[in-house]
C-alpha cells in the first residue's frame, strides 16, 4: 500500500490530506485537554500543508475550541464536531444551524451516569454532548454506557439526534451532522486527484464511506475493528512515519 500511496501523492496535480486528530495524529490520553501535538508533529503538518498543491484538513469531533488550541497556529484548515463548524483561510465558520435545545434535556442524563460510575466525564460541544469512560473502571464503564444509550434511544429520534458508540465514548449529535459531510463540503470545492484519509474510530467511517468510491482516495483506518477503509496502520506511531514519508 505504502509503495502505491507515495508514488500516487508524488505524481498528482491536487492533493487533499484529512486527517482526524486523537488516536490517530495524537495517542489517547486521560485528560483530553491534555492531547498537546508534540513539536515534530507540528512540524511535520506544516512541511506537509506546504508542500505544492496540498491541502491539508484535520477533521475532528472535538470542539472548535480545543483544536484550535491545539493546531490554530497553523495555517492549516480544520473541520470540526464532526463537520458542525469549519475553519477556512484561518476563517471560524458555522456549517449548520442548530440553537442545541436539546442539550438541556440530554446533559442530565449523561450526568447521572457519570455520578454512578467514577472517571467517567461529559465533554459537553457546541452541537454534541459526549460520555467519556476511558478513565472509568472497564467493566463499570463499559455497562453504564450500555444503560446510557438505552436510556437515551428513547429520546433521541424526537430531537432528530443519533447516537454514536465508539472508543470508549458514547456520542449524541444531530443527525445530519457527521464526518462524512464535513468530507463531502470540502471536496465540494475543488477537483482532488489524491486523498488521503485517516481516523481510528466510528465518526471516521462517515468519512470513509463518502470516499469508498473515489478512485483517487486512500483510506485508512487506525487499529483494529471493522471499517470500510480500504487500508489499516496499527497505531498513531505508524500514521506519523507515513505522513513523514510523504516529506
Ligand atoms: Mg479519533
Amino acid at each position: 500500500m505504502k509503495d502505491l500511496l507515495i508514488k500516487s501523492f508524488k505524481k498528482a496535480n491536487n492533493k487533499l490530506i484529512l486527517l482526524d486528530y486523537d488516536g490517530t495524529l495524537v495517542d489517547y490520553v486521560k485528560v483530553p485537554q491534555e492531547a498537546r501535538p508534540s513539536e515534530n508533529l507540528l512540524s511535520s503538518l506544516l512541511k506537509l500543508n506546504k508542500s505544492p498543491h496540498t491541502r491539508l484538513v484535520i477533521i475532528t469531533g472535538r470542539a472548535y475550541q480545543d483544536i484550535n488550541g491545539f493546531v490554530g497556529h497553523l495555517p492549516i484548515d480544520i473541520v470540526a464536531e464532526h463537520g458542525a463548524m469549519i475553519r477556512e483561510d484561518l476563517k471560524w465558520k458555522q456549517l449548520i444551524a442548530d440553537e442545541g435545545k436539546w442539550q438541556h434535556l440530554f446533559f442530565p442524563m449523561l450526568e447521572k451516569f457519570t455520578k454512578t460510575c467514577p472517571g467517567s466525564f461529559i465533554e459537553h460541544k457546541r452541537f454534541s454532548l459526549a460520555y467519556h469512560y476511558r478513565n472509568a473502571d472497564s467493566d463499570c464503564g463499559y455497562s453504564r454506557s450500555r444503560a446510557l444509550i438505552g436510556e437515551i434511544s428513547k429520546r433521541a429520534p424526537e430531537f432528530g439526534l443519533k447516537i454514536t458508540d465508539g472508543n470508549k465514548v458514547v456520542e449524541v449529535r444531530r443527525k445530519d451532522i457527521d464526518k462524512g459531510k464535513g468530507t463531502l463540503y470540502v471536496l465540494e470545492k475543488e477537483d482532488f486527484d489524491f486523498i488521503l484519509s485517516i481516523g481510528d474510530d466510528k465518526t471516521d467511517e462517515d468519512m470513509f464511506e463518502v470516499l469508498k468510491n473515489n478512485k483517487y482516495a486512500f483510506t485508512i483506518k487506525v487499529g483494529a475493528g471493522e471499517t470500510s477503509a480500504k487500508y489499516r496502520l496499527e497505531n498513531v506511531q505508524q500514521v506519523i512515519v507515513l505522513l513523514n514519508e510523504l516529506l
